[in-house]
């Protein structure tokens, strides 16, 4: 499976940078997790909407679904005049906010599925498990695999004590480090850098991308600091990149 990083910023971006959003690539599938503000942008630069089977939405903060806002234009014209985009497209993501989700309903152009806590679907060759996070609207985390590399998305999250046993052995965890130490408050809706790393030693990943950084000026260094301490490896998300998973 292949993984370009679409944004990696939240809950807004840093100069130039685009929210969360990830495009994620198998042999006969196309899937779009997350499309925060600015990724159908870089979803254009990389080979666009044709063939896009779903988008899975972690939850509805709008740093990970407000472009499916303008994605409703695309389709609607897109399928309009080509006739080359099928409409409508599946999201599947948290049926709550209600508000949020009959509002994306409602466009018609997008089939809404409700996640659930253990959920399971196939897209072609690529399975998903959503499995419920910590956080202040539902979230989920996305188990993704085709069979032979896995990848594990935390969504947003914050600390859960059984993060480690889901994502366990997965070739690559793509993590939420919204937070540093030093600003990690109670119940915070985040991990932090150094959270992930403790995670990904724990669970024996091959390799931590660390994603959602805080675009107010959290650099690359800091966030590495913190996670390496315990997966010496940790990476942070580069924008437009793709990784093999
Ligand atoms: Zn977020
Ligand atoms: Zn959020």
């Amino acid at each position: 499976m292949k993984l370009t990083v679409l944004g990696k910023y939240g809950p807004f971006p840093a100069p130039g940078g685009a929210c969360s959003g990830y495009l994620l690539e198998a042999d006969d599938v196309k899937l779009a997790l997350d499309m925060g503000s600015g990724t159908l942008s870089r979803l254009f630069q990389r080979g666009g909407i044709a063939g896009l089977n779903a988008v899975i939405l972690s939850h509805l903060h709008s740093d990970h679904y407000a472009d499916l806002l303008i994605l409703r234009y695309a389709l609607e014209l897109l399928h309009g005049r080509e006739k080359r985009i099928p409409v409508p497209l599946t999201v599947v993501g948290p049926g709550e906010p209600e508000s949020i989700f009959r509002q994306l309903a409602a466009f018609g152009v997008y089939e809404m599925v409700a996640s659930i806590d253990g959920m399971k679907f196939r897209f072609g060759s690529v399975s998903v498990t959503l499995h419920r996070m910590i956080h202040p609207v539902p979230s989920y985390a996305m188990d993704i695999t085709d069979g032979r590399t896995r990848l594990f998305y935390t969504g947003d999250t914050g600390w859960s004590d059984r993060l480690a046993d889901l994502c366990k052995y997965a070739d690559v965890l793509l993590a939420d480090t919204g937070l540093l130490s030093s600003d990690k408050t109670t119940n915070a809706p985040h991990l932090t850098a150094r959270e992930a790393g403790i995670i990904a030693r724990d669970a024996m990943v091959k390799r931590l991308i660390c994603t959602h950084i805080w675009g107010g000026g959290y650099t690359d260094e800091m966030i590495l600091k913190e996670a390496s301490e315990a997966f010496p490896d940790a990476e942070v998300a580069e924008e437009l990149f793709a990784y093999n998973v």
